[in-house]
Parts: structure tokens; C-alpha cells; sequence
């Protein structure tokens, strides 16, 4: 029987689960469309891959678009019969075995592997090694013999200057020694996958890995059977639901408590009796650790692995937006104030400027989840290191919101074991929320400012402006009535 076809994508999927291999190949119709964020985060890949070609310059791209994959390897061999030392997406198939790979060269000691990776390091976890070591095999097989292999990937300690250096921006790791130690495994593994492809689907139940290392896109289909008010909704560390669930505890009322950590005993009681755990004496400490003139403060960023602007690195927070709401003194009046840069500049010194404008320096700054703007006002630091003062006052100045959610000080069963402001907000202030919301977290309002920054349609800019200035006030606003919540319960 002749082989099974399957792509190395296809084959790194089987690695994860071998159940979502075989529904894709025979009921792709339950694989979801992808998402604006997937979409991204593809395109992105393919960015970087293009940037990548810059240490390998003047090679041939063997294309995929609208072309059938026979059509790509004819072309391929047709590339290598004429010479060609320098090969982009180049097809080769084996057995059934489909891949494309990054980048191949050849030198005077035969031809080597360069594969592109947006990560800033290898990932074990993420099957890098696998990807390469399925890669050696279908090319040696194929008759493309390589010398060397390796993994090209990010260097997230690269700063940019000027034009993007290329040599500077990604680190290549040989991986040779790596993946050619793999082949008997990876030839055992393919065989497994290609047998079980001509047999029946295999029986497999939820795990660790729908979400490791990727999110499976045929949870809604594998996880029917889990009832609303599961395992699943008690999270935290030294919870572990699989544990009950492989064990045939899945309701949550089946539970044995005494098996739960403190936290997830109030959320378990919490759930079962749908009920809010409120802590009075904490909170009071947190509403007394708050003083006037209070403000509240909001970024949205940007961030990727090529830097784009002088100064930053990969990956590195950029405002691109704020918002702030204060009240000056006890029983002043709510005022608003917010910073949304214009499309294609370079938004970092005006929202820098202008924080510093805003912001009095006896301000007490509330903004949830601490890490992240910290972070943001650190990288401003580094950037306008003249503003270090004002800066660091800030940073000494703001207190965290998500505390009293993460320690419990108030934990509603409504918020399903998450302290994210995105289930504390419409639980704590139900005319709230950000459902139906045309954005409605970081990620969305990131790829809307870019979407904002590519668009020629003045309408299309100024629709994205308002939807933009709406999350952001909300999250602001939100904060302000959330405090408000924790005072009446105090
Ligand atoms: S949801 Fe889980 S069990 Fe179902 S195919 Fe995906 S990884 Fe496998």
C-alpha cells in the first residue's frame, strides 16, 4: 500500500497528539477557521523567515503560493540540476514525507540546513529538534545529502541601531550532532504515524497536551463530554485536573476537598455553593494602602521579534497608547485623560512627554497586574534616560489592583479561578465587561494599532481610533469602579 502523505507540520502535530493528526487528515471539517491572532502570529513567522534570508542573500525561493506541491519539487530539482547554491523554501518528498525547508546552502563541504525559528531560544519542548531531525531524514533520503544542520533563531539581547543587522538579530546553533543521534527514533515515530493514518482513529482521551505545547484546535470536539462546573474550572498552582479526571472525578461536587490546596478549597466552596469569599480585614489593608491624588494607569503595546524602532530589542513592550482616569482628592470629582499615537511614528518620547505632563509626582498609580507596567515604564527608562526621575517615582508610586483577586482577598465563584481584570471586572461590576467589545484584550488591541498603521481608508482608521480608545478607557474605568466595589465591602 502506497504511503500516507504527510507534511512535517503535519508530523509535528502527530508528536503532540496522534488523534488530531488523523482528524485533520479525514474530518478536517472540524478544525476551526484560524483566528486574527493565529493569522498574526503566522504572518509574523513568515516575517521573520524573510528577514532570516538576509544572512543567505541572493538565493532562489521556491514559492508555494497557488502552486501544487509536485509543481514545487520539479522546481526545486530543476534549481539543483542548474546549480543553484542557495535555496528558499525548497521541496523535497519522500515516501510520502512532504517538507519545505528555510534555507539550504551549499558550500564546498556539501549542502547545510538553516532552520528559522521566532523563538529566542531553541525549544525542547516545541519539537525543534524533531522538526530538524524530520527534515534530515526526508533530504538524505531524497538525495540531498547534509553536512550540517542548523537552528536559526532570535537574539532577543540584539538592540537596533539604524538598519536591521541581520547577523546580529538571530543566533545560529548547530544541531547536527542532535538530530542525526534522532534518526532511528524519528524514523520509528513516522512509521508509527503513517500506520496508524491507514487504520481506524485512535481512541484518545483529553490530556496535558490539547494545550501543550499548542492549544489544539479540536478542543470543541474532543472535550463534549466535560460538563460546565468541572476540574477544569479550579486552577492555580497545586491544582491538578487531570489528576481527578483520570481518576473519574470531573464534576466538581464529586471533588474530595481535603485533596485541594487552601485556594482551590475556596474556590470549590466558592463554586459549589455559588458564593463570593470575602477577606474585609485584607482588602482594608489594600484600600488603606492607597492614597489622593489616586490614578489610574493603562498601557497597550507593541511587540515582535524585530525591533522596530532605535533602541529596542526583540520582543520588547512599546507603548503605543494610554489611559489614565484620576480623582484628585477624596470625594473629587472622576476626570480622564489618554494617549493614542498616530498611525507609522515612532509613539515612545510623546507618551513619555506626556505621562510626565500627567502625572503628579505625589500620585498614587493604580494599574493591575504590576509585572507588565512596570516593565513598560523600565524600557521607557532605558530610552529617555532623562526622565529616570519622574520615571522611577512612578514605578515607586503604583499599586498593584490584582493583589487582593490573586491572594483571595475576594474571590467570586464567578470568576472560575482566574484573577485577570477580564473575569474579575464583569463579576465585580456586571454593567461591565468587555463582551461584544469590537476589542477586548492586549493582543487584539496590538494587531488593531498595526492594522491601523497598514490602512490607506481614513474611515477604516478612524473606526479602529475609537474601538482602540474604548478598550483601553474601559480597562481604566473598570479599575476605578472595581475599587469603588472593594470600599462598599470593607
Ligand atoms: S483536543 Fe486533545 S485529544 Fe483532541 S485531538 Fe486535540 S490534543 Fe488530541
Amino acid at each position: 500500500m502506497s504511503e500516507i502523505f504527510i507534511s512535517k507540520s503535519q508530523s509535528l502535530k502527530g508528536l503532540q497528539c496522534l488523534k488530531s493528526l488523523y482528524l485533520e487528515k479525514y474530518q478536517p471539517e472540524l478544525i476551526p477557521e484560524i483566528d486574527e491572532s493565529q493569522e498574526a502570529l503566522f504572518q509574523s513567522g513568515k516575517e521573520v523567515g524573510f528577514v532570516a534570508r538576509g544572512l543567505f542573500p541572493g538565493g532562489v525561493e521556491i514559492s508555494s503560493e497557488d502552486i501544487p506541491i509536485d509543481e514545487q519539487i520539479e522546481k526545486t530539482k530543476a534549481e539543483i540540476k542548474k546549480g543553484t547554491k542557495i535555496l528558499y523554501e525548497a521541496s523535497f518528498s519522500h515516501n510520502g514525507l512532504f517538507i519545505k525547508s528555510d534555507v539550504l546552502t551549499k558550500g564546498g563541504g556539501g549542502w547545510e540546513l538553516y532552520e528559522v525559528k521566532s523563538t529566542t531560544k531553541i525549544k525542547e519542548e516545541n519539537f525543534h529538534f524533531e522538526d530538524g531531525a524530520f527534515q534530515y531524514h526526508v533530504l538524505n533520503s531524497a538525495g540531498i545529502p547534509i553536512s550540517k544542520a542548523y537552528l536559526v533563531h532570535i537574539n532577543n539581547q540584539y538592540e537596533r541601531h539604524g538598519d536591521i543587522e541581520v547577523d546580529k538579530l538571530f543566533m545560529v546553533n548547530d544541531i547536527s550532532n542532535d538530530i542525526k543521534k534522532m534518526q532511528s527514533d524519528i524514523l520509528k515515530q513516522i512509521n508509527a504515524l503513517q500506520s496508524m493514518l491507514k487504520g481506524e482513529a485512535p481512541e484518545i482521551d483529553i490530556g496535558e497536551y490539547c494545550e501543550t505545547p499548542y492549544e489544539c484546535g479540536l478542543k470543541t470536539h474532543c472535550w463534549k463530554h466535560i460538563p460546565e462546573g468541572s476540574v477544569f474550572n479550579l486552577k492555580g498552582r497545586g491544582i491538578k485536573p487531570f489528576e481527578f479526571y483520570r481518576k473519574g472525578i470531573v464534576n466538581l461536587n464529586d471533588i474530595p476537598i481535603a485533596k485541594l490546596p487552601g485556594h482551590g478549597q475556596i474556590q470549590l466552596k466558592c463554586a459549589l455553593g455559588k458564593k463570593d469569599y470575602i477577606n474585609k480585614t485584607a482588602l482594608r489593608g489594600f484600600i488603606d494602602s492607597l492614597w489622593y491624588p489616586l490614578y489610574f494607569l493603562d498601557f497597550e503595546t507593541l511587540r515582535g521579534p524585530i525591533p522596530l524602532f532605535n533602541g529596542t530589542k526583540p520582543y520588547q513592550q512599546i507603548p503605543f497608547q494610554y489611559s489614565l482616569h484620576y480623582i484628585e482628592k477624596a470625594d473629587g470629582k472622576l476626570r480622564h485623560s489618554e494617549f493614542l499615537a498616530e498611525p507609522n511614528t515612532d509613539p515612545r518620547r510623546a507618551i513619555v512627554e506626556k505621562l510626565k505632563r500627567e502625572l503628579p509626582e505625589n500620585a498614587c498609580v493604580v494599574v493591575y497586574s504590576i509585572g507588565f507596567e512596570k516593565g513598560v515604564l523600565n524600557n521607557l527608562k532605558s530610552w529617555f534616560p532623562e526622565f529616570s526621575n519622574e520615571l522611577d517615582n512612578v514605578i515607586n508610586n503604583l499599586r498593584d489592583l490584582m493583589v487582593p483577586f490573586r491572594n483571595q482577598h475576594y474571590y467570586s465563584w464567578g470568576m472560575q479561578g482566574s484573577y485577570s481584570i477580564k473575569s474579575v471586572l464583569p463579576v465585580l461590576v456586571p454593567e461591565l465587561g468587555y463582551e461584544g467589545m469590537e476589542i477586548s484584550d492586549g493582543d487584539m488591541a496590538m494587531l488593531a494599532y498595526k492594522k491601523m498603521c497598514e490602512s490607506q481608508d481614513p474611515q477604516e482608521i478612524e473606526n479602529i481610533r475609537k474601538a482602540l480608545l474604548n478598550y483601553c478607557r474601559l480597562d481604566t474605568f473598570g479599575m476605578v469602579k472595581i475599587v469603588e466595589k472593594l470600599k462598599e465591602c470593607t
